[in-house]
């Protein structure tokens, strides 16, 4: 007998004198680890992360959270001021800008929903133009996978400033998402998949509840919103990079040429040092002093809006308590005239999704470019519907500003809540006289047979610029 035929032999029949060990469990594969974060961000175009790159600098450098970066858009729209590229090649050069400024974070979970850049400030407008079902589904998904511990995002709301639709969609959205994620009748092929090897369609995913969401606003008076969230400080210095969260987020955004070349050329020309020096005027900074991230709501019980957001989190909690047991109510015997379109969505979205507490403008306002039409959409709610009613509309503007529709008599259909709207045109200043002129502001009254429907009011700042309404 060989060796081997000997060694062969003594092995076959050591395993069979041997006791049967005890079988290994099977491992059960787990979720990817790598792609799970502290905090996920959710913002629509290039350059929009840069509202909190304040926030996070500190939080990845300091606090030692991992973050992921969702934008809406490629953000191909809108004038190149570096080079010629424009439409979708300029949407190749945005995204690689954009994973850049990321990087200079060290950020890189970078996604990309499927929006197109919509120039509105009706974020209904966005949610079309973005196909809400499929962003919806890519974002749930993201979240699925990255499992954060809060959300961070746009604030979803009317206020006078760029209010951009597509800021408002982002948080939109994010918000639904929020809400969404951790439910298994949600997208459900997102979670199965566990039962074959051979499920190519299946994706295996976890179901998961973001513990916080807080947003951020491009609204003009930021001032509205402390003490409505968690303030933070851009100015202070970083204890790890020696340098203010301002410094580090100002450099995060010199990949963005094709939006702000003289600006970064100006900055990247300079030392740290000097580019303190030059900013030490506080109100030339991007970034408010402090800057509040406008608490949402949370999965924590006894939240404070002012808490650190990672106040908390490290707990896990039963989370299938309260939340989706709010009901809307049931308003049956009502009349009434309200603003309509954006304003009326967010009036329902704020109580479906448990946000009544977030801030919400204490006039409704728009800014809007003198020269242009000016609409406000209306709902008058009849409920239970009554048919042949007489409903009367009278606006009251500023001087000079010309009703073009919507007032005047109308029969309305047999229906409960009817639309319409009035529109007004705003004659043509000039950027100096839009500014002595300032904010102006419009009634619109409704009477129904003869009966008063109150009135709602809508104050309209004039800008020489900005998104369309
Ligand atoms: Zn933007």
């Amino acid at each position: 007998m060989n060796r081997l035929a000997r060694f062969l032999l003594l092995g076959s029949l050591g395993i069979a004198a041997m006791p049967v060990a005890a079988q290994e469990p099977q491992k059960i594969k787990g979720p990817d680890e790598r792609y799970k974060v502290d905090i996920l961000v959710v913002v629509a175009h290039p350059d929009d992360e840069a509202a909190v790159t304040p926030y996070l600098a500190r939080a990845i450098y300091d606090l030692h959270k991992t973050v992921a970066v969702v934008f809406g858009t490629r953000g191909g729209s809108g004038g190149n001021d570096y080079r010629r590229e424009h439409g979708p090649a300029m949407a190749d050069v945005r995204e690689i800008e954009a994973r850049q400024a990321c990087a200079k974070l060290g950020i890189d979970k970078v996604w990309f929903l499927n929006g197109k850049d919509t120039a509105s400030q009706n974020v209904l407008n966005s949610l079309a133009n973005w196909g809400h079902g499929e962003s919806l589904e890519e974002l749930v998904r993201i979240v699925r996978l990255t499992r954060p511990e809060i959300i961070i995002t746009w604030l979803p709301g009317i206020f006078i400033g760029e209010n951009h639709g597509d800021h408002q969609a982002a948080g939109v959205l994010a918000t639904e998402a929020f809400d969404l994620a951790d439910d298994s009748v949600m997208f459900p092929e997102h979670l199965a998949g566990a039962s074959k090897r051979l499920e190519p369609y299946l994706e295996n995913l976890t179901p998961w509840q973001p513990k916080k969401i807080y947003y951020f606003s491009d609204a003009n008076d930021q001032k509205q919103f402390a003490g409505h969230g968690f303030a933070y400080s851009v100015r202070e210095v970083s204890p790890s990079q020696k340098k203010p969260y301002w410094l580090l987020a100002l450099r995060a955004a010199e990949p963005h040429l094709t939006q702000f070349p003289d600006e970064i050329h100006r900055w990247s020309s300079l030392s740290d040092e000097q580019i303190q020096k030059a900013m030490s005027d506080p109100n030339k900074l991007w970034w408010s002093e402090p800057e509040t991230l406008l608490f949402g709501k949370s999965m924590v019980p006894g939240t404070k809006a002012t808490d650190d957001p990672f106040a908390g989190t490290a707990v896990s909690i039963d989370f299938h308590t309260e939340l989706r047991t709010t009901v809307i109510g049931k308003e049956t015997h009502r009349i009434e005239l309200r603003l309509g379109g954006p304003w009326d969505f967010y009036r329902d979205f704020r109580k479906r999704h448990n946000l009544e507490n977030l801030p919400e403008a204490a006039t409704p306002g728009i800014a809007i470019k003198s020269g242009t039409t000016l609409t406000i959409p209306l709902i008058v709610e009849h409920s239970p519907a009554i048919g042949a009613s007489t409903l009367k509309i009278d606006v009251d503007t500023p001087q000079g500003w010309r009703v073009e529709s919507g007032a005047g008599s109308f029969q309305l259909p047999l229906e409960k809540l009817t639309e319409m709207h009035v529109d007004i045109a705003i004659p043509s200043l000039t950027a100096d006289e839009a500014k002595a002129k300032g904010t102006g502001e419009v009634t619109v009254r409704a009477e129904l047979d003869g009966k008063s429907l109150g009135d709602v009011k809508l104050k309209v700042q004039l800008v020489s610029g900005g998104v369309p309404q």
